[in-house]
């Protein structure tokens, strides 16, 4: 039998972080690729979970996800960013960030719609653009600090522009948005309807004590944002697969509309604990610092190695450059030392649509102190 199936991506294959991650695992190697911590999540959280189950918390909640959660949620954004969020209309609880980020796009999306994505970029955000039948329109970050070219922007939009997609702190260069780059982005939205995505999920992995522009922070642009949280990146859990989309009431009813026939509601027991956790402020403010703790660790240990590295300002993650150590193109280079070096990085050229080379490519410091110290040691030999 044919199915007579025609692909909605034909040029999509395995995502580089699988392909990475497998290739660790068939070496042995330390895997320093895919963004996941290696140490343990909060006890506390684990244990309100396992009360939440014995509590009875084990039916569906609401689609709109837990009350009490969306409540502690408008609070904590209360007090951060000084935006009023409404729980019952403005937030959605989500099976993650990814899922927040690909619901927001197909609420919005109409084939012939544009899209302004800045290369490079987080690799589900092509795809789910595609598959919604609109069309990616590129800006590169420049090279090497990976900034926003704004009067770039301003020249690629057109009357099809239907949204432009921000990440701060990005993933993968660890670079952050500043108050003037959400000054710029409003003036060029301003007397248009262009709609705004805003990939926070590392809102709190940011260091040097800068803190982190929320397009929430800006009224002008809250009123056009979805904006997309995960609580695997906040608590160390990314296997929870948790998250949630803060975006205006008119906005949230139609994303419901998609989530309600999607998913519907989230894990219930998670939810009532998270609601609980989530009301103390420590459990989310140190966590910048400890984070810069582990970029530092790892970055000291690294200066006997000949990888150079590039500023990260927050995210999990640094940039290295290796042209004192190879030639070889990234993905051959992050490939050849997770064979021989057992080591796993990613290569930033796979988060290009072009597959643009600069000889960079992307460590996780989000793991364990022995963990750096053992990938630091072997990455010295190279
Ligand atoms: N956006 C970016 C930039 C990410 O790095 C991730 C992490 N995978 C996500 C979104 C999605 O997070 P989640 O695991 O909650 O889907
Ligand atoms: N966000 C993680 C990263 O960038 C990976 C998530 C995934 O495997 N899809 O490494």
């Amino acid at each position: 039998m044919t199915t007579g199936i025609q692909s909605k991506l034909p040029e999509v294959g395995t995502t580089i972080f699988t392909t990475m991650s497998a290739l660790a695992n068939e070496h042995k190697a330390i895997n320093l690729g895919q963004g996941f911590p290696d140490y343990d999540m909060p006890e506390e959280l684990m244990s309100l979970v396992n009360k939440a189950m014995h509590d009875g918390f084990n039916q569906y909640v609401p689609t709109q996800g837990y009350l009490p959660l969306r409540e502690a949620i408008s609070q904590k954004v209360l007090s951060l960013y000084n935006a009023s969020v409404n729980p019952d209309t403005d937030i959605t609880i989500t099976p993650g960030g990814t899922y927040a980020i690909y619901t927001a796009l197909t609420t919005v999306l109409k084939p012939g719609d544009e899209v302004i994505v800045f290369q490079p970029c987080y690799d589900s955000y092509i795809p789910n653009i595609v598959l919604n039948g609109a069309t990616p329109v590129f800006v590169d970050l420049s090279f090497p600090d990976y900034r926003i070219d704004w009067e770039e922007v301003k020249n690629k939009i057109t009357p099809r522009t239907r949204m432009i997609m921000l990440n701060s702190p990005h993933n993968p260069t660890g670079t952050v948005l500043y108050p003037e780059d959400l000054q710029q982005l409003a003036a060029i939205v301003q007397d248009t309807s262009i709609l705004i995505l805003s990939d926070e999920v590392y809102e709190h992995l940011i260091f040097d004590e800068i803190p982190h522009q929320s397009v929430l922070r800006i009224p002008e642009l809250r009123e056009r944002s979805f904006v997309c949280f995960s609580f695997g990146k906040l608590y160390h859990c990314t296997g929870w697969k948790l998250g949630y989309c803060i975006a205006p009431a008119e906005l949230m009813s139609e994303f419901r509309k998609v989530h309600q026939f999607n998913c519907f509601s989230c894990h219930s027991p998670s939810q009532v604990a998270l609601a609980a956790y989530l009301q103390d402020p420590s459990t989310y403010n140190s966590l910048g610092k400890m984070m810069q703790g582990k970029r530092d660790h790892f970055a000291g240990l690294m200066q006997s190695s000949r990888f150079d590295p590039l500023p990260s300002h927050g995210s999990y993650f640094q940039l290295y450059r290796y042209n004192r150590i190879s030639e070889e193109n990234d993905v051959e280079f992050c490939k050849r030392i997770t064979r021989e070096y057992g080591v796993a990085a990613i290569p930033v050229s796979v988060f290009y649509q072009q597959s643009t080379d600069h000889g960079v490519i992307r460590f996780c410091f989000a793991k364990r102190e022995t963990t750096l110290e053992e990938a630091a040691s072997r990455l010295q030999r190279i």
